[in-house]
């Protein structure tokens, strides 16, 4: 049997169409994981932002680099930056096998197995595609998995190619959803993390009104110890939603909650719904109803015509605020978006000055939230042994890959995917130390 190797690139969402591809392919091709065992690689790329594109670009060149060694190796590009830029990328890597601009998974499968001649292109066609949970998917890490409950974004943010990409926002049936987050904690899974463009419009489109509360309540019988929200947009966090988090032990008592900026003429250029005031209102609804939350958060800085005073707001929003975990993008002017065509563009260096001197202000912060850890007893999911009885791992309020890890002492027989309660003994900005607890969390 033939060995491919799917190269995943971008987020969790695109992460997910991977997984699911690599299992259409399974049937096929021996899915493996290193590039150089493979006959085929596909490089699952993502086309967000200029970073996230360079990143594809030399992702492929890499790959290309394995003809050297093996002129018999058919390398496909797939995924976002596939299909926002098919065209350009046949025209420009016509060492490339294939290029499938397609969101259809199945049909992207269909189209890496007939990848015969160079430069072939295979795109869209017709309606968009919403992946099920009756399709094969092969996940790496089995005690953890993302569900994306809904493609496509409605909302339109100036700055954004999402919509472009990903077409309109299009709910996933909730038995559908339902039915996979029965089978990945049948397989294993102990944690499931919603994800979406806008995990909390979810249902709007296909039942006429907001079904995350319904959703989440239904995910927290289904067993799996965690249940985490990614990617809320702040004008659909309800006071039901609200109440399900509070009420329901399986959903973690942690928000990614992305704000973008804190100016409210910023906001309206950005065209993000919502002011800073009615986003600080519902930080503080949040933290009423759950002191322990822990909130995440990203800003943009250096969106075109970001003045002195706008970043100021910011500034003074972040330190007020004190969010436990805090993401920021330098702006990057995407084709076709319409914040693109201002031209009251910022300068690229001011745009990474404000980046970085914001998240000099949160160490500042995120240390001093991390210490208040300190002494407290908490449930930790190991990932990886370090060392002899040291593991990495993280707790309910750390999301993986974007968030800090828990280090803990754990002598005994362990394995990915235990969770154990730690007592935690020191932290640095990002990361806490501690041991296996006598008593639970
Ligand atoms: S919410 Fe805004 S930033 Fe997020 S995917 Fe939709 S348009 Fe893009």
């Amino acid at each position: 049997m033939e060995k491919l190797a799917v190269i995943q690139l971008g987020c969790p969402k695109n992460q997910v169409d991977g997984e699911v591809l690599a299992g259409c392919l399974a049937d096929r091709y021996s899915i493996v994981a290193d590039p150089a065992e493979a006959d085929v690689i596909v490089i699952n790329t993502c086309g967000f932002i200029a970073a996230a594109k360079e990143e594809s670009i030399d992702a492929i060149f890499q790959m290309l680099e394995f003809k050297k060694i093996n002129p018999g190796v058919k390398v496909v590009a797939a995924g976002c930056l596939a299909q926002r830029y098919g065209d350009e990328l046949c025209a420009s890597v016509p060492e490339l096998d294939g290029v499938v601009a397609d969101d259809d998974i199945p049909r992207a499968a269909a189209a890496i197995k007939a990848a015969a001649a160079p430069g072939k292109l295979t795109r869209q066609t017709g309606r968009r595609f919403l992946y099920s949970h009756d399709l094969p998917r092969l996940r790496a890490r089995p005690y953890t998995a993302y569900i994306k409950i809904a493609d496509g974004c409605d909302n339109r943010c100036a700055y954004c190619a999402i919509p472009a990409i990903k077409g309109p926002y299009r709910s996933r049936p909730l038995p559908s959803v339902l039915a996979e987050a029965e089978d990945l904690t049948r397989g294993g899974a102990r944690e499931l993390i919603l994800v979406a463009q806008d995990t909390t419009r979810y249902g709007l489109d296909l039942y006429g009104e907001l079904k995350l509360p319904a959703l989440l309540r239904a995910l927290a019988r289904v067993g799996a110890p965690w249940l985490r929200l990614l990617y809320c947009y702040p004008e659909f966090f309800t006071d039901e939603l609200i109440a399900v988090m509070k009420e329901e032990p399986a959903v973690c008592r942690y928000v990614d909650l992305p704000l973008q900026h804190a100016s409210d003429r910023i906001l309206a250029a950005m065209n993000r719904r919502g002011t800073a005031r009615e986003a600080a209102a519902l930080i503080e609804r949040l933290r009423a109803a759950m002191p322990d939350i822990v909130l995440r958060t990203t800003f943009i800085t250096g969106f075109p015509g970001e003045s002195d005073e706008d970043f100021h707001i910011l500034e003074n929003f972040v330190q007020n605020t004190r969010f436990d975990r805090l993401g920021v993008f330098a702006y990057s002017e995407e084709d076709g978006t319409p914040a693109a065509a201002r031209a009251d563009q910022t300068p690229p260096a001011l745009r990474e000055a404000r980046r970085d001197a914001l998240m000099r202000r949160q160490e500042d912060i995120a240390a001093a939230r991390q210490a208040e850890r300190v002494g407290t007893v908490m449930t930790v999911l190991l990932e990886e042994e370090m060392a002899d009885g040291c593991w990495q791992g993280r707790s309910a309020g750390d999301a993986p890959e974007i968030d800090g890890q828990v280090f803990v002492r754990a002598p005994g027989k362990r394995r990915p995917g235990d969770m154990i309660a730690a007592l935690i003994e020191t932290s640095d900005v990002y990361d806490l130390y501690g041991s296996a607890a006598e008593r639970e969390a």
